[in-house]
């Protein structure tokens, strides 16, 4: 098994009311590649970044095993720069700016060794170019697509048509009521997996996840976290984690769906207790073991 990430790395300005940090590691394909390496083994990554990416983000990426034969670094270019700003709310932020930078341009080039990846992580990007990579992988077993409100708005029949080749969508509640425009979200779930994805995981902020599929309906519970310090990258966190564990097991059974929802969100409650990536730096699978049990207990009960 194998494990192509494609999205945005990017240099992040984030205020929370916490603190602020400028020039942050960030983007959609750092985040997954970051909470994914603790699971699966090679991870491959294909992106774009400017001449000003820093040396030590590299290093940071290559110390977590991720393979950048498929980084392209456009020496005379800049790095896609995302600035966000929350509130005491965490769960909504403002985007301050989107600056594209070298992603204006990008042309998603797949190199020959990894055209043969089992498993396909399509982080949030255009649509256009998510389809792109997917027309270079021969006959992914397992393909997950993120996606937000950008590209719902901005670009919603492109996006359309790359659901149709996909068998895994994740996104937030808030997206999914505006791409399937159902404010329920059971149906909205099920009006997405009738656009081609046989299973939809609408996260649900600090509310927890749910999972559906043909016929079940499976409702994770959040971490109860004392300390949010930064939420950005919780999305793609989750995302990594997720497939991460499907990569490692090979299995996408229900229970084993469920497992991968649950190991997403323990990844993603450590992201969001540091800024940038710096909760994913440094953890051991002990302490991603612990979590993953506190979960289980947070909604185990008794018959009576
Ligand atoms: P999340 O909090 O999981 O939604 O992801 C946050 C990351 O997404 C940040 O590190 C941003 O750099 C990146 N990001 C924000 N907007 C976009 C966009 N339009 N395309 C690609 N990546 C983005």
């Amino acid at each position: 098994m194998s494990l192509l990430v494609v999205g945005s790395l990017a240099l992040d300005n984030i205020e929370t009311p916490f603190g602020s940090v400028t020039n942050a590691l960030g983007g959609s394909a750092t985040y997954i590649s970051t909470a994914a390496s603790y699971f699966a083994k090679p991870i491959r990554l294909v992106g774009v970044v400017g001449g000003d990416f820093p040396a030590g983000a590299i290093s940071f990426l290559e110390g977590k095993g991720v393979d950048l034969e498929g980084l392209q670094i456009i020496k005379e270019g800049k790095t896609f720069h995302w600035s966000g700003r929350y509130h005491y709310d965490l769960n909504s932020r403002d985007t301050l700016f989107t600056e594209l930078n070298v992603f204006e341009q990008f042309d998603p080039k797949i190199p020959e060794r990894y055209r043969k990846s089992t498993c396909v992580c399509l982080g949030n990007i255009d649509p256009v170019l998510q389809r792109r990579v997917l027309d270079q992988i021969e006959s992914p077993w397992l393909v997950v697509c993120d996606t937000m409100n950008y590209w719902i708005e901005g670009k919603n029949a492109e996006l359309r048509e790359t659901l149709r080749q996909i068998h895994i969508l994740i996104l937030n509640d808030s997206e999914a009521r505006l791409l399937s425009k159902e404010p329920n979200l059971i149906k909205a779930g099920r009006a997405i997996r009738a656009m081609g994805p046989r299973i939809v995981i609408i996260k649900k902020g600090e509310h927890g996840a749910l999972l559906l599929a043909d016929q079940l309906v499976f409702s994770a519970p959040a971490y109860p976290m004392e300390n949010i310090f930064d939420p950005t990258g919780a999305g793609d966190t989750f995302a990594g984690g997720f497939i991460g564990w499907l990569e490692r097991t090979g299995d996408i059974s229900e229970e084993n769906l469920k497992r991968a929802v649950i190991y997403g969100s323990t990844l993603a409650s450590f992201c969001v207790e540091k800024f940038s990536v710096d909760g994913l730096a440094d953890l051991t699978y002990l302490q991603i073991q612990d979590r993953f049990r506190e979960f289980r207990e947070l909604s185990r009960f008794e018959e009576g």
